[in-house]
């Protein structure tokens, strides 16, 4: 990784720590979500462009590094999947990840004590905090949003929202009915021949 902005709004200083063990700071920032950071989710539901992060979160100075805990709460956009309105979501989340100083970090890749490809390495004494907010809250967000829990959704057979109109009912038209309707209107067009019994007549009743 190279050098870190300190004026990013999602990257935070742990010089105050001073790298004392046992060395807390709490920090509450609304960070907004710009176009360079993108959506954080998935095409479905996500927290936008446009949209801020209320961030909660406290450092801690330990022997490895500095631990990063916290929560994050925001607003994600998204679309019921029932309906396809659009909804707005809150999300909110929290987090813990360890920022392990470079040395130490480098140490443990040699000895090969830490095989975690997701480890977060401290900048100097810069965190870029903006991977662990999007693990957070990705998880955090609806797999299937709706947009209120009993979404009665869409009309199966015309697509209309059920919510505006749920009475709403269709002639049952199976397409080998019609056929037959077609053939009963064609037979009453002709004087009637066929079979005109009792039974019949409570058939067609
Ligand atoms: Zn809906
Ligand atoms: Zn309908």
């Amino acid at each position: 990784m190279t050098g870190l902005d300190p004026r990013h709004p999602m990257v935070f200083d742990a010089r105050v720590l001073g790298r004392r063990a046992g060395a807390m700071v709490q920090e509450r920032r609304v960070i907004p979500v710009t176009d360079g950071v993108g959506q954080i989710g998935t095409d479905v539901v996500a927290v936008v462009p446009g949209a801020e992060l209320d961030v909660d979160l406290r450092l801690e100075s330990v022997l490895e590094g500095v631990l990063a805990s916290g929560a994050v709460g925001s607003v994600a956009e998204g679309t019921c999947v029932r309906c396809l309105e659009p909804v707005r979501l809150p999300v909110s989340a929290t987090f813990q990840e360890l920022f392990a100083y470079a040395d130490r970090a480098a140490h443990h890749h040699q000895v090969g004590a830490q095989d975690d490809e997701e480890a977060h390495v401290l900048v100097g004494d810069l965190l870029n905090l903006e991977p662990v907010l999007r693990d957070a809250i990705v998880p955090a967000l609806p797999f299937q949003p709706v947009c209120r829990p009993d979404c009665p959704g869409l009309c199966d057979q015309c697509g209309q929202p059920l919510d505006a109109d749920p009475g709403h009912v269709h002639e049952d038209v199976d397409p080998r009915w019609a056929a037959l309707a077609g053939l009963a209107a064609a037979s009453d067009t002709s004087p009637q021949t066929g079979p005109s019994g009792p039974g019949n007549q409570e058939k067609r009743n």
